[in-house]
C-alpha cells in the first residue's frame, strides 16, 4: 500500500474563545515578523537552511523560532527556485531576440530582467509542528478543563504562548464534511493556522491516506494532457474538459467590479466622516474561488471517467511556467487557480494506483507535432495552431498534447537540461524531416 498526505481546510476556531485567540493574537504579532526577517535573511543568501540556529534575537521560545525559521526557509526556497527559472526563461528570450537580423530587432523589445522583489508575507499563516501546536483528545487535557465539561468538540488544540507553561486550549469544532473527508484517518502532527483579514483564526490539518498501489505502466495505454486556462485540460485525442472562459470569466468580471464599487462607496462615507464602513474583503471573491475549484473537479473527474485506465502523461509545470504559457490570459491566472488542475489530475491518478510520468513542457505549445518545426510564429492565436513551414493545423492545446504523449519515451529530450538544449533538439529534428522530405521528391 502506498500512503498520501491530504489536507482538510477551512476549519473556524470558534469567536466564543476570544480571551484564548487574543493570546494567539499576541504570540503571532512577535512570530510574523521574526518569520518574515528570516524570509529575508535566505533570500539575501539565495540559499535556505530549515536547520539553520537562530541568529535574530526574539522573545519566542527556542522551538517557536525553530518553527519560524522552517516556515521561512520554505518561502524562501521557493521565490529562490522560481527566480532562477524566470532567469532562465529571460535568457531563453534573449537567445531568441538576437537571432534576429538587426533590421527584424527594430520593431521588437529587447527582453528585460528586471529583478524580483523579496516576498513579503501577506496572509498571516502559521505553519506549526507539535513541539508548539499538539492535537490531543479530551482525556489528554488538564483535569481542570476536562472537569469543566466543555461539551461536544472534537478535539482539543495545545498551544504553546508567549507566557512559559501557560498554553492555551482551543476547542475544534468539524462540520459533517470534514468529518467525512477525515472519517477514521489519524490526524497528522503539523498543523497551519490561519489569520482572515477580519481577524477570524483558521486551523488547516493534515492526515494520512492510503491508495492503490500504482500499476505497471507496460498494460496502461498512454494518455497526455495539456493544462491551461482556456481548456482546463486537452486529452492527446483532442477531448477537451472544463474551461475558464465564458461562465467563470464572466462571474470573474462580475466580482471585480462588485468589489471596485464597495471601494468607491468606502472612499466616499470615509470622506464624509462616517466611521462604521462595510468591509472591503469579498465574500464572493471566496465563492468564486470555491466555485473555480468545484469547475476543475468537474474536468478532471469527467476526464477520469473518459480514461479510467490509462497511464497518465503530464507536464512538469509550476505557475511561473504557467504565466508565460499563456499571457493573453494573465489578468485570470489567480483566479484561476490553476495549481490546483495537476493535483486534482495527480490525485486523481494515485487513487486508481495509475501510472503517472512527467515529461519536460518546453516549447510544446510550439513545437509542430508534424515536421518538428518550433517558433512561437506557429500560433496564429491562443487557440490555433498552423506550422508556418509544413501547414499542420490543429487546435493549438491538441497539438500541445500529442507533443507531450511523445515525450513520455523520448530519451534524448529528457536527458536535456536546459529549454536552449531543447529548442536546438527539436529544430535539428525538423532539419532531419526537411532532408527525408528532399529525398521522398528528388
Ligand atoms: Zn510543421
Amino acid at each position: 500500500m502506498l500512503t498520501l498526505t491530504r489536507a482538510i481546510t477551512h476549519i473556524r476556531l470558534d469567536d466564543a474563545n476570544s480571551g484564548k485567540l487574543a493570546a494567539l493574537d499576541a504570540l503571532v504579532a512577535e512570530y510574523f515578523p521574526l518569520c518574515q526577517r528570516y524570509v529575508h535573511h535566505f533570500c539575501t543568501l539565495g540559499q535556505a537552511y530549515q536547520f539553520t540556529d537562530p541568529i535574530f534575537e526574539s522573545v519566542l521560545s527556542q522551538r517557536w523560532q525553530r518553527v519560524a525559521i522552517q516556515q521561512a526557509s520554505g518561502v524562501a526556497q521557493s521565490w529562490v527556485t522560481n527566480r532562477e527559472k524566470d532567469y532562465q526563461h529571460f535568457l531563453e528570450r534573449q537567445v531568441d531576440y538576437e537571432a534576429f537580423a538587426p533590421h527584424a530587432r527594430k520593431s521588437r523589445k529587447a527582453p528585460v530582467w528586471c529583478e524580483p522583489s523579496f516576498p513579503h508575507l501577506k496572509q498571516i499563516c502559521i505553519q506549526a509542528n507539535e513541539n508548539v501546536v499538539a492535537v490531543r483528545d479530551e482525556e489528554d487535557l488538564p483535569l481542570k478543563l476536562q472537569r469543566a465539561k466543555q461539551g461536544n468538540f472534537d478535539f482539543w488544540l495545545q498551544i504553546a504562548t508567549l507566557q512559559k507553561y501557560h498554553p492555551i486550549y482551543l476547542p475544534v469544532k468539524l462540520a459533517k464534511y470534514h468529518r467525512e473527508a477525515l472519517a477514521s484517518h489519524q490526524i497528522n502532527h503539523s498543523v497551519s493556522l490561519n489569520r482572515r483579514q477580519d481577524g477570524s483564526w483558521w486551523l488547516t490539518l493534515t492526515f494520512d491516506e492510503d491508495v492503490e498501489p500504482v500499476k505497471d505502466i507496460e498494460n496502461y495505454p498512454p494518455v497526455a494532457v495539456d493544462i491551461g486556462i482556456a481548456n482546463f485540460i486537452t486529452s492527446s485525442d483532442g477531448k477537451r474538459y472544463g474551461t475558464f472562459q465564458e461562465k467563470l470569466a464572466q462571474r470573474h468580471k462580475q466580482d471585480r467590479e462588485k468589489r471596485r464599487r464597495k471601494a468607491k462607496l468606502r472612499a466616499c462615507l470615509e470622506k464624509k466622516g462616517i466611521e462604521k464602513l462595510p468591509s472591503t474583503s469579498s465574500a464572493s471573491g471566496q465563492r468564486l474561488s470555491r466555485h473555480v475549484k468545484q469547475s476543475i473537479n468537474h474536468a478532471v473527474n469527467e476526464f477520469f471517467t473518459d480514461y479510467p485506465a490509462q497511464a497518465l502523461v503530464l507536464e512538469r509545470l509550476n505557475v511561473s511556467t504557467m504565466r508565460f504559457k499563456s499571457h493573453p490570459m494573465n489578468a485570470y491566472l489567480y483566479a484561476s487557480q490553476l495549481g490546483h488542475i495537476p493535483d486534482q489530475l495527480v490525485w486523481g491518478a494515485q487513487k486508481r494506483g495509475l501510472p503517472i510520468t512527467f515529461v519536460k513542457a518546453a516549447y510544446s505549445s510550439q513545437e509542430c507535432h508534424h515536421c518538428h518545426y518550433t517558433d512561437r510564429a506557429n500560433r496564429t492565436t491562443q487557440e490555433t495552431f498552423c506550422c508556418v513551414v509544413c501547414g499542420h493545423h490543429a487546435h493549438a492545446d491538441e497539438n500541445a498534447s500529442r507533443n507531450l504523449l511523445n515525450r513520455m519515451r523520448d530519451q534524448e529530450l529528457a536527458g536535456c537540461h536546459s529549454r536552449e538544449e531543447i529548442k536546438v533538439l527539436l529544430l535539428k529534428r525538423h532539419e532531419r524531416w526537411r532532408s527525408e522530405q528532399d529525398t521522398g521528391y528528388p
